[in-house]
């Protein structure tokens, strides 16, 4: 009695990991690298704690980070926020979405998420007492039904959640997405946020369409980030969020009375590794879609059929040839009998589409990781 998340459990990227370690499988579910951090990375996080940056950094985050990720911001989308009054780092992209949620959302609202959904919005949502308004995607695409969306929102709607590159499917949005969603929040109090955490991990030739890019956009967002999937750090949890100067201060209101700033020594470790490579972030496109052309080419060895994957590390595959199970035992069993944990698609949903075969695949791995993958995978 009086719990506040009755229908949450522990989530499924803790599940199958553990259930991987249990059973020795070769682990493409949880989405995290297994190759090394930019060794350029280690060195600053090393310099910065051996220079004495250990103790608390200021609540709106390390002020050359913050003009790092401005100047970045500028040179890929156009716009340039002010460091000062518009960038917050936070203790991953995790903590900047239930800011951003708890800052303007209050009890009795509602808040649209486009199902499938990656799952931290929803228990935010929860918390803050509103409920959740869940508008499917395309189940073939993965694209948002814009009549839906803008039929779902409504006098109690206060925020839109969209995602692009989409976890788990890959789908992006394109520009013609954007003044979609332009027009549909414009004269509205609707407030974005925009997941952008795999903005760099985008393949042949797109452009991802990031709010901050559209004045009618960005003066309603809040954009979030994430170094863990930039530099392969997920261990590391540092993110930010981009917002106008009226939503970043609700947004550090939050932010200083929950975690007050986060980690210090990695934020020194960030500007330095921003200023010395900035090049970074530009190759990892490339290097990423080698890893999905690989994977793919692998995979048709297989009889699981992989889904178009436009950005993200993810590869879906549907497996309808091998199993009739639904997802979530069948991920279970491919775990547990053909060693390859991988993550079933309806945790993502409030209902998932009747009869739907799919499970996502990790392929931000090392080739002998994936490899190892294949060998298995290959004998269903
Ligand atoms: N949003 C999406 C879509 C993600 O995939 C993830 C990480 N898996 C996050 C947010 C959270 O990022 P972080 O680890 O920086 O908290
Ligand atoms: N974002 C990661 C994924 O989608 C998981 C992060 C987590 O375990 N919370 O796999």
């Amino acid at each position: 009695p009086g719990t506040k998340l009755p229908r949450v459990g522990t989530t499924i990227f803790t599940v199958m990991s553990q259930l991987a370690a249990e059973h020795g499988a070769v682990n493409l579910g949880q989405g995290f690298p297994d190759f090394d951090v930019p060794p350029r990375l280690v060195d600053g996080l090393d310099r910065a704690m051996r220079a004495g940056h250990n103790q608390y950094a200021p609540m709106t985050g390390v002020a050359a980070l913050r003009e790092a990720i401005a100047d970045k911001t500028a040179a890929l989308y156009g716009h340039r926020p002010d460091p000062d009054a518009e960038v917050t780092v936070t203790s991953g992209a995790t903590e900047a979405i239930f800011n951003a949620i708890h800052a303007v959302v209050r009890a009795g609202d509602d808040v649209v998420v486009l199902d499938p959904a990656y799952d931290c919005y929803e228990p935010a949502i929860d918390l803050a007492g509103a409920r959740a308004v869940h508008v499917p995607l395309d189940p073939a695409t993965f694209a948002p039904d814009w009549a839906r969306v803008r039929a779902a929102i409504g006098p109690k709607t206060r925020m839109l959640i969209v995602n692009t590159p989409h976890n788990p499917s890959g789908a992006m949005l394109s520009a013609d997405d954007m003044a979609e969603l332009a027009s549909i929040v414009q004269d509205t109090g609707v407030w974005l946020v925009s997941d952008e955490v795999y903005e760099h991990i985008v393949f042949d030739g797109a452009r991802h369409e990031s709010a901050l890019r559209y004045p009618e956009l960005r003066e309603r967002a809040f954009v979030v980030s994430s170094f863990g999937k930039t530099y392969h750090c997920t261990g590391w949890k540092v993110g930010y969020c981009i917002a106008p100067p009226g939503l970043s201060l609700e947004f550090r209101k939050v932010h200083q009375y929950n975690v007050f700033c986060t980690f210090a020594p990695a934020q020194h470790a960030f500007a330095d590794m921003l200023r010395e490579e900035p090049e970074h972030h530009l190759g990892l496109g490339a290097f990423y879609q080698a890893k999905r052309d690989a994977f793919r080419e692998q995979l048709l060895g297989t009889k699981l059929e992989p889904l178009p994957v436009p950005g993200g590390y993810f590869q879906l595959v549907d497996y309808s040839a091998v199993s009739d199970l639904v997802d979530t035992e069948f991920c279970r069993w491919l775990t547990i009998e053909h060693g390859v944990a991988s993550i079933p698609l309806s945790p993502f949903y409030e209902s998932p589409p009747p009869g739907q075969r799919l499970a996502r695949l990790c392929f931000a791995k090392a080739q002998p990781t994936l490899d190892a993958a294949i060998e298995r995978l290959t004998r269903l």
